[in-house]
């Protein structure tokens, strides 16, 4: 009987594997958006919220991760500001090291919007446009200069006290109910920004994902040292190409062994398309540990469920912030335009405490 439900498992296509996975992950992601929404909206009418954060929404904080990272490098200690932001950052990157930028083609909410962006694209466009080789290298780097930028403020610009003063500062406290109002009461500015990117991602497919996203840059960097690849059996393989015609992030995979690069996402639609047996697969460390499209699933359920119920079960994934100093944060940046008092002063007095550790 199991038998005959792993066969049945094994006929389903990766893409159909995948875009449940993707879907179940976007539902994650809206269902914190509305939670984190009610929480803001209670907040911002100067009410103590009768509803919790949810911490998920550190996931968005990837500059704060940064700091956080370098924090944890200095004191040993992961910070009780943002700390499932930290706690969310290394679990992609350890997802990264196993399975190639796995998060992006399988988790990301934004390349999930951006395979949606592609498919516009080929239903308008008889020939997709194509940068030339050279300009597309250029325009590729952009990611890295943005992620390098951030690297190299952070870790080598940043003075040692300085991390601390900005982990507790209060805009970095409420920086998470600031990228909500970001969304929310858009600048004109940055509408214009967005449109102009979601149109640049209808008519260059992939745009976001290959030229500008430097989370994307920061995983390709560290997927180089992944042990999972796609990797080609030279001795089956007919050349066909169609692979190549297959893959999103254009990469010519009929004359590699193996898929080193770091736009690879290990969306398996290459494999999918391969039309000889065990030819081209995703495997571990060498060609004999194969991981199957449900598997790589598994993995990252394993990966991310199992991180986050470790981090929760040993104080790591709720911050130390109570809904009264939300208050109080905000009106200290001016987001609240009512007066309001607020009597537990022990709460600043606890702030004041985390910040000396
Ligand atoms: S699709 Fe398969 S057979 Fe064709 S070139 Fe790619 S790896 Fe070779
Ligand atoms: S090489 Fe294969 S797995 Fe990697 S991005 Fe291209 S199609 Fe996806």
């Amino acid at each position: 009987m199991p038998g005959f439900i792993f066969k049945k498992i094994d006929a389903i296509d990766s893409q159909v594997i995948r875009r449940v996975v993707q879907l179940f992950f976007l539902g994650i992601v809206i269902i914190i958006g509305i939670k984190f929404y009610n929480f803001t909206a209670q907040l911002e009418n100067g009410k103590i919220p009768d509803i919790e954060r949810p911490p998920g929404v550190e996931a968005f904080l990837p500059i704060s991760a940064l700091v956080s990272l370098k924090y944890l490098f200095l004191t040993g200690i992961i910070n009780e500001i943002h700390p499932s932001g930290l706690v969310f950052f290394l679990l992609v990157c350890f997802s990264t090291l196993l399975l190639k930028k796995s998060f992006c083609s399988w988790i990301c909410p934004f390349s999930l919007l951006s395979e949606y962006l592609s498919k516009l694209n080929s239903a308008i466009f008889a020939k997709p446009l194509k940068i030339p080789v050279y300009p597309d290298y250029i325009l590729r780097s952009i990611k890295y200069f943005i992620a390098g930028f951030f690297v190299w403020s952070i870790f080598l610009k940043m003075p040692g006290d300085a991390v601390a003063q900005f982990i507790y500062s209060p805009y970095n406290v409420i920086s998470d109910i600031k990228m909500l109002k970001f969304f929310t009461t858009i600048s004109v500015t940055a509408l214009i920004v967005t449109v102009i990117i979601i149109l640049l991602s209808v008519v260059i497919k992939n745009f976001w994902c290959r030229y500008l996203c430097p989370y994307g840059a920061v995983l390709g960097f560290i997927s180089f040292f992944s042990a999972g690849k796609i990797r080609r059996n030279l001795d089956s393989c007919t050349e066909c190409g169609k692979c190549d015609r297959a893959c999103p992030s254009l990469i010519n995979i009929s004359d590699k062994k193996v898929v080193n690069s770091d736009e690879c996402t290990a969306c398996l639609k290459c494999s999918s398309v391969c039309p000889e047996q065990n030819t081209l697969k995703l495997s571990i460390i060498s060609k004999a540990v194969i991981v199957k499209p449900i598997a790589v699933s598994l993995i990252l359920f394993a990966i991310f469920a199992g991180g986050i119920t470790l981090a929760n079960v040993s104080g790591h994934w709720h911050n130390k912030i109570t809904k009264k100093q939300y208050l109080m944060y905000m009106m200290s940046q001016g987001m609240i335009d009512k007066e309001i008092v607020i009597p537990a002063m022990r709460d600043n007095r606890r702030m004041g405490r985390m910040m000396e550790r």
